[in-house]
């Protein structure tokens, strides 16, 4: 009889943003007409960038001409996107080939099948609180997990120490959900660290485009990374792709493990598993990167931006302690008078109608904080943030009573 992968046996329950939309239906149901304040989901609020829709039609209606048709795309990118995402690195200093570029249908999807290139025996070190795919792609695999816990002792960046052991390591730089970005100093440890042990970093650079700071966008940015990392990243948040699916993994030749070359190993990997990313949705991934597709994905950023400014100037006002915000579109909040975050977001949605995410389902660590997304609607944001301050000051003051 079929023995199914029992590794499913030892997911938890339900995934963190079931739940929250589970609770919030509930409170829906029992208030019919009601408005929310979603400053909960990573998804994205603005529409694609001109730039990229034009991209779009064009290339649709290519798909209508005999002569302007394309069939099956190559697996691992159109030629002109990985020469164009490679010149994106460039740019920053990051010297690669556009044969190091794969183009992909998004990060969800990488994260999970690029675990094909490791035996199911390696360790995974996940820096928490983590981004909830993480820890279930590596549970589905079947793989041993070493957990990471940060905190705001320091600052929620953790870096390599003794006596910690593992093969595979996720970083995420700007975090999701804590909003925190490594400096150079402190990914030259972990480059270090994973060269030394032979392990390999996986780089989760999805929200890079946000950062402000003198900080690193890409894990390549640091000497001796094409050695030991592989780069994950993605257009949804760049370029408001959540819906329409587009991203690309970076995979130096130089990255090497018991005379294999990981390069080779994924190429070999999307020739059998992939028949490459539509034409259509290349040629919009390829306005993205185009001098104009910049201007204006950027004037979105700044939109969302302009929402966590608002969110923080909130915060800061009922003086609530927070991290992140700055290079990224979230903001992480320490819960008030040690609330924790499941009762924090059932008191945020039943006496300020504001949906955020609670910290315990990116990870024990997570427990005792709060995030907030940037993506939401601006008005909704301001008044989102207006509410917030009147209650977390009611409560602080309650506190102090
Ligand atoms: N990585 C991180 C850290 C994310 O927060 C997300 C989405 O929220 C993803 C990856 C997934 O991105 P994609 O939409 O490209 O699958």
């Amino acid at each position: 009889m079929l023995k199914p992968n029992l590794s499913y046996g030892n997911l938890k329950e339900s995934y963190l943003f079931f739940h929250i939309a589970r609770k919030t239906n509930a409170w829906l149901a029992d208030h019919p007409g009601a408005h929310l304040y979603r400053m909960g989901i990573g998804d994205v609020s603005l529409p694609l960038a001109p730039a990229v829709i034009e991209a779009l039609h064009r290339a649709v209606d290519d798909q209508g001409e005999k002569d302007r048709f394309h069939g099956y795309m190559p697996e691992c990118g159109m030629p002109s996107l990985r020469e164009t995402i490679a010149a994106y690195y460039g740019k920053r200093g990051v010297s690669l080939s556009p044969e190091e570029v794969f183009v992909s249908s998004g990060a969800s999807d990488e994260l999970g099948d690029i675990l094909d290139l490791f035996d199911r025996s390696n360790r995974a070190l996940i820096m928490e609180p983590a981004y909830p795919a993480y820890v279930d792609a590596n549970i589905m695999a079947g793989r041993e997990i070493v957990h990471l816990p940060s905190g705001p002792d320091n600052l929620f960046l953790p870096l390599p120490r003794e006596g910690l052991d593992a093969d595979l390591i996720y970083l995420c730089s700007p975090n999701n959900p804590t909003g925190s970005a490594y400096n150079r100093e402190q990914l030259a440890q972990w480059v270090a660290w994973a060269n030394a042990r032979g392990a390999v970093i996986l780089f989760d650079a999805a929200y890079e485009a946000f950062i402000e700071e003198d900080l690193p966008h890409s894990i390549f940015e640091i000497p001796g990374a094409e050695t030991c990392a592989i780069e994950i990243c993605s257009l949804s948040k760049t370029a408001g792709f959540t819906g329409t699916r587009l991203g690309y993994t970076v995979i130096p030749k130089a990255l090497t493990r018991s005379g294999l070359s990981l390069n080779a190993m994924w190429v070999r990997n999307r020739t059998t598993k992939t028949n490459g990313v539509s034409y259509i949705l290349q040629q919009g991934g390829a306005a993205v990167f185009t001098e104009e597709g910049q201007r204006q994905i950027h004037d979105n950023i700044r939109i969302y931006k302009e929402n966590a400014r608002v969110l923080m100037a909130a915060l800061d006002r009922a003086g609530i302690r927070y991290w992140g915000g700055k290079n990224a579109p979230y903001i992480w909040m320490a819960c008030p008078g040690g609330m924790d975050s499941w009762t924090f977001f059932d008191r945020l949605l039943d006496e300020i109608q504001v949906v955020g995410t609670p910290g315990e389902g990116f990870g024990a660590c997570g427990e005792g904080f709060f995030r907030f997304s940037s993506f939401g609607d601006p008005a909704d944001t301001r008044e989102a943030a207006a509410r917030l301050e009147k209650l977390l000051t009611k409560l602080k003051s309650a506190d102090h009573a």
